[in-house]
Order: structure tokens, then sequence, then C-alpha cells
């Protein structure tokens, strides 16, 4: 589609980049200092949890049904706990782990037992270059995507290889021929629900085609961070299927390993991270772990399971985290739609859950957009952080708005605006 800037005269165009650059100009002089880069909850809607903090006082029982939590022991999580990660996960508690505080080191540690020990027998993915004429391992990237789990790959030495996505999950077509006849792809990455960023949920035939495609290494794995499961804006929710119903008993039961943590549920960094797999994934990934942990918090992961007993409580506790990012993501659709809509120079998700919206400009302009915002005063995530290595067409910026006060993000919004409509009005004169 054309730009409105690339439809007009020369003469029309050089007006209209005058009066753009005579605006950022204005920006400038206000010297506003506003940050849309972190996907991290405002200081308000943290404290929301924080009554949590007084549930394990010095008097408190230090029990878990007959789980002394106050000593070593229970590596793989107090009883509650792991009842808790079996519903948000969608196993049985017996196949689940809870494990620390943070998804994306046990996504780390896991990758890395991977790739230096293997799976279930197999030859360590480190292996695999040096048996088959040096071809390196792969890894199927949804992109945009979320550029730590592309770290994680990166840092092994995997080369992450970006499939689309579209709307309802990463491009099955595209995923099933290329795993079906290679075999150093060994894995995936995948956000199920209120993608990072693109805030879409893979939709009940994405879920079951990854389950059950087949695919040339016998080893795969699908890396599955649900981390915003019950992440919803709304009453009306995206519905993600339980991809273990569909591996479940099946030749591909080892294929899935689940995340989530409470991270954005409870206190970033502070919370409790889950992972589950099938019983034979779950014993291995323990008994690696296990060298070198005795066991986690488990005090933490008693005060959580008080404050949060089931899913049913975690639910009603993020309707309260819905009141904060509900306003926050309709100001940036009324922002965009007012500021962009019909223009030609921007399209953007309408996520109802999660934590970011993925915003495309025109090609070849994300990284001036960033630039320019922040030479305005506004922060973005990196342009590009959401592709493994380069953003090809260069459109792609991740907007995150649960940080700022909705004024702030308003103001922010408008500079982003501003700074796409003259990015464009430029790429039309060049
Ligand atoms: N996974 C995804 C998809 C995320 O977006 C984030 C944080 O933004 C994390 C994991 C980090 O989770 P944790 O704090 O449990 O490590």
């Amino acid at each position: 589609m054309q730009t409105m800037y690339q439809q007009m005269d020369a003469d029309a165009l050089a007006q209209a980049i005058e009066a753009l650059r005579a605006q950022v100009e204005e920006v400038k002089a206000r010297g506003l200092a506003l940050d849309m880069a972190r996907g991290k909850p405002s200081p308000q809607q943290v404290d929301i949890s924080r009554p949590m903090l007084d549930i394990l006082s010095s008097d408190a029982d230090l029990h878990d049904g007959n789980v002394d939590c106050s000593n070593y022991g229970f590596f793989e999580g107090i009883p509650s706990a792991r009842a808790l990660a079996s519903e948000m996960l969608g196993v049985p508690a017996e196949q689940t782990l809870v494990l620390g505080s943070s998804s994306l080191l046990l996504e780390h540690d896991i990758c890395g037992q991977f790739w230096r020990c293997g799976s279930l027998g197999s030859e360590p993915w480190a292996d695999y270059s040096a048996k088959h004429n040096g071809e390196t391992v792969k890894f199927l990237c949804p992109a945009p995507g979320y550029d730590r789990h592309f770290g994680i790959t990166a840092d092994l030495g995997i080369e992450n290889v970006p499939v689309p996505m579209t709307g309802e999950g990463p491009d099955m077509d595209v995923v099933e021929a290329m795993v079906a006849s290679d075999a150093s792809i060994k894995g995936m990455w995948c956000v199920p629900k209120y993608s990072n960023p693109t805030g879409e949920t893979y939709s009940e035939k994405t879920v079951r085609r990854l389950a059950t495609m087949k695919t040339a290494a016998p080893d795969f794995r699908i890396f599955w961070d649900n981390a915003y499961c019950v992440h919803d804006l709304y009453d009306e929710t995206d519905d993600l299927a339980n991809i273990f119903d569909y591996t479940r008993g099946t030749e591909n039961e080892d294929r899935v390993v689940a995340f989530v943590s409470t991270s954005k549920i409870t206190f970033p960094g502070s919370g409790v991270a889950f992972v589950g797999a099938s019983p034979a994934v779950i014993a291995e990934v323990s008994a690696f772990l296990k060298m070198g942990l005795i066991s986690a918090d488990k005090m933490n992961q008693l005060r959580h399971v008080r404050f949060l007993p089931n899913l049913d409580a975690v639910r009603s506790h993020m309707k309260k985290h819905a009141e904060f990012m509900r306003p926050r993501f309709e100001a940036v659709e009324r922002k965009l739609a007012e500021g962009l809509g019909g223009t030609g120079c921007a399209t953007w998700t309408h996520p109802r859950g999660g934590y970011f919206v993925s915003f495309d400009g025109p090609d070849g302009s994300a990284k001036r957009v960033a630039a320019l915002c922040a030479q305005m005063g506004v922060k973005l995530t990196p342009a590009g952080a959401t592709w493994p290595g380069e953003d090809p067409r260069d459109t792609n910026i991740r907007i995150a708005p649960s940080y700022p006060s909705v004024e702030e993000l308003e103001a922010a919004l408008d500079v982003l605006v501003l700074a796409v409509k003259l990015v464009a009005a430029e790429l039309a004169a060049e």
C-alpha cells in the first residue's frame, strides 16, 4: 500500500516535510523524557500484590501440609505450588517443577542442558555440527518475537531462523516444511498466548499442527513460553488450546517443554517460575538442575500459594491488573488510529491481552523512527530487537504501554506518530 506522502506531488511533499520538521523541533524544545521500551508493570500496578508480603510474618506456620518450607528439601517444589503450576501449565502436578523466580532462566538452563547433554539419549546438540559436515544447529523463531529468547539460542551458537507470524501463530506451512526435511532444526520458540510482541494467540489448528507435525530431528523440542497465559484485558478472552492434549501418549509426548512465571502476576523478578513437560523430560531436567540446587526458595512459594491458592484466585487477581492495562492499550489504539489511521503509513496489532502492541511502519523506517523518537525524548525498544538478527524490512517497533501513566503514554504516542509521519514523508521524497 502507498503512504499518503507517496501520493503527493513534489511541492506538497516538500511543504509537508517542512511542517513536520518544524513540529519535531517544537517537541525537542519541550525536553520530554518518556519511556515506552520496558515491558514491566507500573509501580502502582505492582502495589496490588503487596498484601502478599504480610502473609509470612515471624509467627506464621511455615508448613505446606506436612512440608516444612523453612528448611531444605522438596527440590521439585511444594505440593500447593505444584498444584497451581499444574493448572497453569496444563500437565499433572507430578510433571511440574516450581523452581526459582525466573522462567527465562529455566529456559536458558534447559536449552543449555539439551545443548551440552542432549535429551533422552539423543546426542548433545553441541555435537551435531561436527558429526554432520559442519552444519549448524537451528531453532525456529516466530518473528516478530521476544529478543531474549533469540539471545539464549544465539549465545549457544544455534542459528536462529525467523518464521513469519500470521495473526493466529507462526505460519505452519513454512514450519512444517522446514522441520520435516531438516534434522538440524532442533527446536522452536513459542509464546502461544498474547505473544510478545504481536499479542496474537495461537489458534487451535496451529497448536495441533505444532504438536503433531513430523520432524526430521527426533529430539525436536518446543519451548512453549506461556508467559501471558492469564494476562487478559477483557472478560472476553483469547482461548489457547492445551498443547499437551495433543502430545500425551503419542510419539511426540516429549516434544513440548512449557514455562510460566508469576513475574507479571505478583512481583517481576520476585515471583515463582514453573516448568512442565512429559514425565521423562521432567525427570531428566530435574536430575540436571539438581546438580546445582538443593532446594528453591520455598518460603516464596508458600507466600504465593497462600495469596493465590488456585487458578481462579489468579484470574481474579489478574482482573485488578487489567484495570491498569486496559486504559493503556486503549490509549495506544486511540492515538494510533487518530494519528495514523488512513495514512497508509502504518499497521499495528490490537491485542486483547499481554504486554505489547506490535507496530509496523513503511519499509526502511523503524530504525529512523526510533532514533527520531529518542531525539524527541521518547525511548522505544530498540528497532529490530523483535527479530533474530536484523529485521529484514526494518519496519517493526514494539510498543510497551504498561509502565508510563496514561498521560505520559499519550504524549509518547503523539511523538511516535509525528516521527512515523516525518520518516514516511522523507522516505517518499528519497
Ligand atoms: N517470557 C516472555 C515471553 C516474556 O515476555 C518475559 C518478560 O517480558 C519473560 C519470559 C520473563 O519472565 P521471567 O521474569 O519469569 O524470567
